[in-house]
Formats: structure tokens, sequence, C-alpha cells
């Protein structure tokens, strides 16, 4: 049994930032997460794409911003499930709460707080046959590395902001790209419309709309993929090719935790947000884009701020009587960043003299 002070549903950059916050006031956090890295959607979806609202970062890329965090909350020592997902909640008779994986990982803290973004999300996968055959042999549903790419023959699928947006990015690295949408129009932005037909009128892209990805073909990885046209007199088309990138976005579901007792909308939990961000089980938060109330907006920095403010109620349950005065960061130090704590002391004092 893990036992820990504040146990975090989600790895993503609100639970990562949680642990910063709960390690100000001295909490110890545990994270579980069914993937096998921290980030959430930053390090799963866009880890290359750059962020422009993060506060203070004019430009950050998404996977760069994970790894600040992880750096920003290494001297709290969070411990990590990660690769597993949380299947059940069930309250302890103190008040507590064990939550258990879909591998029988057992925790138990006296605050749970679910920062489960999408939830576990998953692709939309085309209805190909036997694409499970060739998954990481050749087709993936998301771009983690562009450099996979380098010198391939890319297949993209989609005709939204992804499959446009990889196709352009991915013509200046693979050997060659071709996008395959099942419509004449595209969904995405009408900037990245343009830039897309202006590189297929350069023969930098190949196009082909009103088609879609039907066979695959291969042995040990994918070989070959057949398009088939939906204009009946244009038939197939075979092209050999080392990747295939279906590209038609996640189903979001709430998976296990849409049944643990908790007030649901819309897919997201409901929580107290005129207070704390509790949700109707006592002890039990939910913060980040997992929840949701008048105003919400699911940003990065929304659920920073919500780990904030929820650290501090969970910190008067865990110790009930108990004043804390809450002090900045530049007056009380983190523990942890060598020296930084002597530093802001000395120049508290100075500034006073
Ligand atoms: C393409 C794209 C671009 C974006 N651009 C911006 C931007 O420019 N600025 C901005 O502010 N926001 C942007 N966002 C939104 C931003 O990424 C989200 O607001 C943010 O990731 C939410 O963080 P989170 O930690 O709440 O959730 P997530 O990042 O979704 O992380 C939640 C984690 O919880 C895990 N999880 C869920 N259920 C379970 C379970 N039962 N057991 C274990 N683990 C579980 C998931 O695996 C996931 O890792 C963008 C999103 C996308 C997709």
């Amino acid at each position: 049994m893990i036992k820990t002070d504040i146990l975090i549903i989600g790895a993503g950059p609100t639970g990562l930032f949680t642990v910063f916050e709960a390690g100000l006031l001295k909490l110890k956090c545990h994270l579980i997460d069914a993937l096998p890295q921290t980030g959430g959607q930053c390090s799963e979806i866009y880890p290359k794409k750059p962020i422009y609202d993060i506060p203070a970062f004019p430009e950050i890329l998404a996977g760069d911003l994970v790894l600040k965090l992880m750096e920003q909350i290494k001297p709290f020592e969070a411990g990590y499930t990660l690769g597993e997902r949380a299947e059940t909640l069930d309250k302890q008779e103190d008040g507590s709460y064990i939550v258990t994986t879909n591998k029988g990982t057992k925790h138990q803290a006296p605050i749970v707080v679910i920062a489960g973004g999408l939830g576990s999300f998953e692709p939309r996968k085309p209805p190909i046959e036997n694409i499970k055959d060739f998954e990481d042999k050749g087709v993936a549903y998301m771009v983690k590395d562009p450099e996979v790419y380098r010198d391939k023959k890319v297949v993209i699928a989609g005709g939204g902001d992804s499959a446009l947006d990889w196709a352009i990015y991915l013509n200046n690295i693979a050997e060659e790209v071709t996008l395959v949408h099942r419509r004449n129009e595209f969904r995405g932005a009408l900037d990245s419309v343009e830039k897309a037909s202006e590189l297929a009128k350069l023969g930098r892209i190949k196009l082909f709309t009103k088609a879609e990805v039907v066979k695959l073909y291969g042995g040990d990885k994918l070989d070959a993929v057949v398009l088939k046209h939906n204009d009946a007199d244009k038939g197939e088309t075979y092209l050999e090719v080392d990747n295939f990138i279906p590209l038609f976005g996640l189903s979001p579901k709430l998976g296990p935790i849409a049944d643990w007792g908790l007030e649901i909308e819309k897919n997201a939990i409901k929580v107290n947000n005129a207070k704390d961000y509790q949700t109707n089980l006592p002890g039990v938060f939910a913060i980040g884009d997992v929840n949701t109330y008048e105003g919400k907006l699911k940003l990065i920095l929304s659920g920073f701020h919500e780990a904030a403010v929820m650290c501090q109620y969970a910190y008067q349950i865990i110790n009930p009587g108990k004043r804390y005065v809450m002090k900045y960061t530049t007056v009380g130090g983190v523990e942890g960043f060598d020296g930084t704590k002597k530093e802001a002391k000395k120049e508290v004092v100075q500034r006073i003299i």
C-alpha cells in the first residue's frame, strides 16, 4: 500500500504543479497516470508545438513546459505510479480513500485530487481490419517525435488542424508526405488549408481528397497502404509507405472515474469553484481540464490557479485547527533549491533595513 498526503490522479501540467503547491505546505504527493510518461496532453499530443499563453514565457514548446515543471517539483520528491489507470475509489472508516489501479496497485491518502484532464483518452481509429497489427510498426495515432519520420514516406489521414499542421511540418523532414482526406473541404484553420494547398501545388505534399485509406500491407512493419477514391471512376491507389498517421482526433472518456459517485456534467466533474474545487465527495477535489463550473476556461493556467487554491484547503483537512499563514516564495523560499531560502530571507532583511 502506497501512503501519501495527497494522491493525484493525472500527471498532466495541473497534477504536476499541484506537487509544487502542496510541497510549499510540506504535504507529500503521489501521482498516478495511465500514460507511461508525465505531462498529460502536452507530452502525449503536442510536445513539439509552441504554447504562447503561459505567463512570462512568450513562447515555450509543450514538451519543454513539462520539463520545466518536472524541474520545479523535483525538490518535493513526489512518488509516481505511471502506466497504470486509477480504477476504483473506496472510502475508508477514517475518512481516507484507497485508490486501486488496473494493475492492482493500492494507494491510500486523506486527500484525492483528480487532475485527469480529458480522462483516459483514446485516439479515434479508422475502421481498417488489420490496423492493430501495425501499431508501433509504422502506424501511430499521434506525432510524438517528428524525427522518427525523417527521410520516410508518410501518409497522414484527416481533415482537421492536426492533419494539416503535421503534413505542413513533416514536408521538410520526411522524404514524401501524402495527405488523405475523405472530403474536398478541410475543417482546419484557413491559413493551414491555404498553406497545404500551396505545398500540394509545388509538389511537396501529395494531396488526395475524397479518398480514404482502406487497406494496410506489410510484414514486421508497414510497407504499403491502399486508398479508395470516393469517385467511383477513380478506383483505388496503391502507395508504398513507411508510416501511416491517422489523425481523427481523440475521444475523451472519463473512464472509470465516471463510476465513482461524483457529480458529472458534460463529461466533466462538477466542483465548488466559489471555494476550494472540492467535488460532492468530501476530500476529493477535481482541478484542471477535468472539472466544470460556470466560466471555466480549459487552459493550463486555470489548472495552475486551481491547484494553488485547492492545496490550501487540503492543508486544512489534513491539519485541522492548525493555523497557516500563506507566505510568498520570495519570503519563504523553496526548501530543496540550494541556497534559495537563505538568499530570499537575506533579501527581505535588506529591504526592511
Ligand atoms: C493540440 C492542443 C493544443 C493546446 N494548446 C494550448 C495552449 O496553447 N494553451 C493552453 O493553455 N492550453 C492548451 N491546450 C490545452 C491544455 O493542454 C490543457 O488545458 C492541459 O493539458 C490540461 O492539463 P491537465 O493536467 O488538467 O490535464 P491533461 O493534460 O489532460 O492530463 C491529464 C492526465 O490524466 C491522466 N488520466 C486521466 N484519467 C486517468 C485515470 N483514471 N488513471 C490514471 N491517469 C488518468 C491522463 O492519462 C493524462 O495524462 C492545448 C491542447 C491541445 C490538445
